[in-house]
Formats: C-alpha cells, structure tokens, sequence
C-alpha cells in the first residue's frame, strides 16, 4: 500500500493507472476508521481494479465551535486497517495542500444544504461539497461510495455530481452499526460507559418509528412526537432535530408513504450524534 500526501503526486499516480485501463475507486473518510469505513472499502474493492482512500479531516466542513481540534486521528492504525482492507492508496493531503493560500471558491449545492444538519451547522455541506469536488478531481476515480449514515451528505454529493456533470459514479452504502444497533461513528469514542447505553435511543427510536408505520399509522406528527417523547426521558439527551422526509429529496412529509426516511441528530452529552433509517421500504 502506498501512502500519498500530495495532490500532484495523486493526480499522477491515478493518471498512470487509468492509462493502463485499471478502474479506480475512492472511499473519502475523515480516518479514525472503523468497521463501518471497513465496509464501504470491501464494497468499492469489489468493483474497481484499484482503491484510494482519503483521510483528510477537512476543516471547511467545522463549524467555529465544533470538534475540529479534538477530532481522533490515528493515523498510524488507519493505515494498518486500510492495509490489511487490501486499500492500495491511502490520500493523505495535508490541509495547506488542500487549501493553499489564497484559496477562494466553494462548492454548494443550495437547497439540500439548507435543511436537517445544514441548520445547525451553516456552510457544513459547502465544506463537504467542496473537498469531495477537489477530492475527484484530484483523484479521477470512476466510482466513489459514500454511507448512508451521513444521508444527507450522500445526496448533496449526488446532487453535486449530477448539476456538475462529474464523470463518478456515487454508490451509497447501508448504515453499519454495532451489534446493540447503535449506528458506528468515529464520534462514538466521546461517549462515557452511560452515555454510550443512553445513545442507543437513536437506534430504539428508529425502531418504534418502523413497527408504529407497519401497524399502519401514517401521520408522521404523531409518530415524531411519541419518539420525541421516548428520547427526551433519556438522560442528557437534547434533540436537535427528528424528522420524516423523502428519501429521495429530503423533503419533509406529513403523511408516510413507502419513501418515508427517520432522519435524527441527538445531543448526547457534548456528543452529537446522528441517524436515520427507511421506515416501510429500502429503495433498490
Ligand atoms: P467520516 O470518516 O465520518 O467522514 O465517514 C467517511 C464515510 O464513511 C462517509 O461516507 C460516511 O457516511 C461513512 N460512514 C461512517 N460511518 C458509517 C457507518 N456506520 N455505516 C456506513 N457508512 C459509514
């Protein structure tokens, strides 16, 4: 495995490989790498010839006051887990390479910005928006596979790949979570021992919102409002937002139908954490 730091020299190793018709595949992380990341690289390994990781925790994408400083880095561990994944490139810019000075144009994609974690994080999925743009180019892979644990992300990128004409295909990967269901999160490794029993009303939320839609109740008010309920007895627990949308976009919905995604962001502790889940049908 071959770790990389500069764009330059990413650009010229993925151009040397495509030109002896190898496909690439990126799988772009923020490191701190877990079972989940683990799963979207043996996903993107399957379908290209050769797969590049990044790890970049990309300040554009923190807001002032969030974790950016205490974000976990183990870069030596990542690059042991990526090795023994079969990864062939860790990326590994540094952040002056990224944004070099006098660095001025950002990516957005307006309204699926706006929404769900975009209201409380402002310019978080400009941040995202941008460095995956940068990421592609830098990188040229044809394919790139994204977790549907940041949903929203997913479809900005989407998004973004579509109004942009970026000649990646974007596959998105289904939540892996721990064997209690919490969903896997770098993030997690905040949690105290309670906190970690208490942010399994994320999971138990997303549950009791599939069996009252399978029971056949439809108003989504009522079935946010008895989750709502169900995590605000939790201790330390704030809701920042708990919602039924379309899966496809992002809207939200009064009445349930078979596109009905549980999107969530609950503090606990200092911890944010998020979630979601389809609630009648997986899309195929
Ligand atoms: P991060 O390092 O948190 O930026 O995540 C890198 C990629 O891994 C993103 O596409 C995430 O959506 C994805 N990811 C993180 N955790 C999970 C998980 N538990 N299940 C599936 N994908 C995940």
């Amino acid at each position: 495995m071959e770790i990389i730091h500069t764009p330059a020299a990413m650009t010229a190793w993925s151009r040397a490989e495509r030109a002896g018709g190898r496909s690439l595949a990126l799988v772009p992380t923020m490191g701190c790498l877990h079972a989940g990341h683990l799963s979207l690289m043996a996903t993107a390994r399957r379908r290209a010839d050769l797969l590049v990781v990044s790890i970049f925790v990309n300040p554009a994408q923190f807001g002032p006051d969030e974790d950016l400083a205490s974000y976990p880095r183990i870069f030596e561990a990542d690059c042991q887990a990526a090795e023994e994944a079969g990864v062939d490139v860790i990326f590994a810019p540094e952040t002056a390479a990224v944004y070099p000075p006098g660095f001025q144009t950002m990516v957005r994609v307006k309204e699926l910005s706006q929404g769900l974690c975009g209201a409380s994080r402002p310019g978080h999925f400009d941040g995202v928006a941008t460095v995956v743009a940068k990421l592609f180019n830098i990188v040229q892979p044809q394919l790139a596979v994204f977790g549907e644990k940041d949903f929203q992300q997913l479809t900005v990128v989407r998004a973004m790949v579509r109004d942009l004409n970026f000649a990646v295909e974007i596959v998105g990967h289904p939540i892996v979570r721990e064997e209690d269901g919490l969903a896997m999160s770098s993030r997690n490794r905040y949690l105290s021992p309670a906190e970690r029993q208490t942010a399994l009303c994320l999971y138990r939320a997303l549950e009791s919102a599939r069996r009252q839609a399978v029971e056949g109740e439809r108003d989504c008010g009522r079935i946010i409002a008895r989750l709502s309920a169900a995590v605000a007895v939790e201790p330390g627990t704030q809701v920042e937002y708990l919602k039924i949308v379309n899966y496809s976009d992002l809207r939200e919905l009064e009445k349930l139908t078979d596109s009905a995604l549980l999107m969530m962001a609950v503090r606990v502790g200092k911890t944010r954490l998020i979630d979601n889940g389809y609630l009648l049908e997986r899309p195929s």
